[in-house]
C-alpha cells in the first residue's frame, strides 16, 4: 500500500474537514494504484480541501491532475443550525457558506495548487458537459439519494476500465449513518461492472472490471 509522506499527512490532519487519517490513507492508496492509469483524479466534495490533499499529492507524484468538484454552498447537513454546521466558512457579505476561499488556503499551505483543477459547480452539471477519461472517481458530496444517485450517474460513464470508484460514508448498518451512499455501493456491485478492492472505515474502494451502472 503506497502511503503519502509525513509532511502530506500533516497537511491532511491540519486541514479543515470529515476524514479520519485511517481512511484518507486507504484513499491515497487508492489515488496512487490508479493514477498509473494516466488518468486524471476526480473528486466530488471538495469542501474545505481535506482529502483533496491527497489526491493531489498523487497526481503529483503520478504526472496527472486532481480534479475536484463542488458548489461549495455546502451540504443540508452543512447549513446553519444542523449538526456539521460551521460558522468559520460563512460569507457574511453573502449570508451563504463559502468554502472555496478556505480550500485555496489549504491546498496553498500543502503546497499542491499546481496540481489541482478546482471546479466550482454543481456535480450533475459539471458530469455533464464533462468529456474525458478518468482514472478515479472519489464521491464525496451530497448525502441525499438524490444527489448520491446524481453523482453515480453522471460519473461513473466517465471511469476508465480498470479504474476506481471511491465512496466515502458507506454505513451498511442504518443505525451508523445515511443510507445513500451505501445505496450507490450496492448498485455499483449488483451491477457487475466493479469487483471490490478494499474497505476501510465507511470508506469503499471497488475496481471498474465491467460496463455495469
Ligand atoms: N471531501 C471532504 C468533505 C466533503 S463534504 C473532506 O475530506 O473533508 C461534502 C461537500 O459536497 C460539501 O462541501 C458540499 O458543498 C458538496 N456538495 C454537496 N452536494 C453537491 C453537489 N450536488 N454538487 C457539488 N458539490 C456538492
Ligand atoms: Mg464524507
Amino acid at each position: 500500500m503506497t502511503t503519502p509522506k509525513p509532511d502530506i499527512v500533516a497537511a491532511f490532519e491540519e486541514a479543515k474537514g470529515f476524514m479520519p487519517r485511517h481512511e484518507g490513507l486507504a484513499l491515497y492508496a487508492a489515488a496512487a494504484d490508479s493514477a498509473r492509469l494516466g488518468l486524471p483524479l476526480l473528486e466530488v466534495g471538495t469542501y474545505c480541501g481535506r482529502s483533496t490533499i491527497l489526491l493531489a499529492d498523487a497526481a503529483r507524484q503520478a504526472g496527472v491532475m486532481a480534479i475536484t468538484v463542488d458548489h461549495h454552498r455546502g451540504s443540508e447537513e452543512q447549513q446553519p443550525g444542523w449538526e456539521y454546521h460551521d460558522p468559520s466558512v460563512v460569507d457574511p457579505a453573502v449570508g451563504r457558506m463559502d468554502t472555496l476561499p478556505t480550500f485555496r488556503r489549504t491546498l496553498h499551505a500543502a503546497g499542491l495548487e499546481e496540481h489541482v483543477i478546482a471546479v466550482v459547480g454543481r456535480s450533475p452539471q459539471v458530469a455533464a458537459v464533462w468529456g474525458g477519461e478518468l482514472g478515479l472517481v472519489f464521491i464525496d458530496g451530497g448525502h441525499t439519494d438524490e444527489h448520491a444517485t446524481a453523482d453515480y450517474e453522471g460519473w461513473v460513464p466517465h471511469l476508465a476500465d480498470g479504474g476506481l470508484l471511491v465512496i466515502h460514508d458507506v454505513f451498511p448498518d442504518p443505525a451508523d449513518g445515511g443510507q445513500a451512499p451505501y445505496r450507490i455501493y450496492r448498485r455499483a456491485l449488483d451491477s457487475g461492472g466493479f469487483s471490490e478492492v478494499s474497505a476501510t472505515g465507511s470508506l469503499r474502494v471497488l475496481r471498474r472490471t465491467g460496463a455495469g451502472l
